[in-house]
């Protein structure tokens, strides 16, 4: 299981995901404190930020661990939006380890990161092609596509989560999708949290020690805008 995080509120430095917090993302990826498949996420990692001068969100993406990038940080402290993802990996057995494997996965405006595995041939009926051999790029592939005809996150990521958990009922399918001013999350196999406040976090693992922390039950969606939150159960 790789680790992802997301922020959407008034706008904030990637490393305020990363860096800052006492379990960011960078000791995440080293000691996770909750993760159940893996002990840590070192194939690489991703973040992906909003720019106003541009839809699409600014994206980099390595295949080394996030420990051993040292421009890093300095980027992290001047990215700064209202939306915001990251994520570190840990490989599933068989996946390549290469930047097109890694998370966040994009297309057009959309970001989009996944914890857990699934089976390709679950997904591949449903996914247009992938830039990636990975099964994570494979249903960012299906997901996207929904996407761009037009069809709401709220519909689009339950609907790929049920038909590849109906295909493969080992699959595990926490989504993280952002799309600069709406965000998204799965849980469907894994844990994810929920910080509430001047914006929304989300996290695979609390970043904190901080109170209100909420664990989002499995099998739920989560939906983030503006206006709030609302979870909600995927049948
Ligand atoms: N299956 C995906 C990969 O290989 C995600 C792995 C994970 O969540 N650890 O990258």
């Amino acid at each position: 299981m790789c680790r992802h995080a997301a922020w959407l509120g008034p706008s904030r430095s990637l490393a305020s995901l990363i860096f800052e917090p006492e379990y960011g993302l960078l000791p995440q990826s080293y000691a996770p404190r909750m993760q159940r498949f893996g002990s840590v996420n070192a194939d690489g990692f991703g973040v992906g930020w909003y720019d106003p001068s541009r839809p699409e969100p600014v994206r980099y993406r390595r295949s080394i661990p996030i420990w051993t990038d040292a421009n890093l940080r300095a980027i992290a402290d001047v990215a700064r939006s209202s939306c915001l993802m990251a994520a570190v990996r840990s490989a599933t057995v068989g996946m390549p380890v290469e930047e097109s494997a890694t998370a966040p996965f994009a297309d057009g405006s959309w970001l989009l990161s996944h914890n857990g595995r699934v089976r390709r041939e679950a997904v591949v009926p449903m996914a247009p092609g992938s830039e990636s051999a990975c099964d994570s790029a494979w249903l960012a592939s299906a997901v996207f596509a929904r996407l761009r005809e037009g069809m709401p996150l709220a519909q689009a990521l339950p609907l790929v989560v049920r038909a590849a958990a109906e295909a493969d009922p080992g699959a595990r399918l926490n989504l993280l999708v952002c799309g600069g001013a709406e965000l998204a999350a799965t849980t469907w196999g894994d844990t994810l949290f929920a910080h509430l406040g001047q914006g929304v976090l989300i996290a695979s693992e609390p970043l904190d020690d901080r109170s209100g922390w909420q664990a989002v039950p499995d099998r739920n969606l989560l939906l983030a805008s503006p206006d709030g939150v609302l979870v909600t159960p995927i049948h």
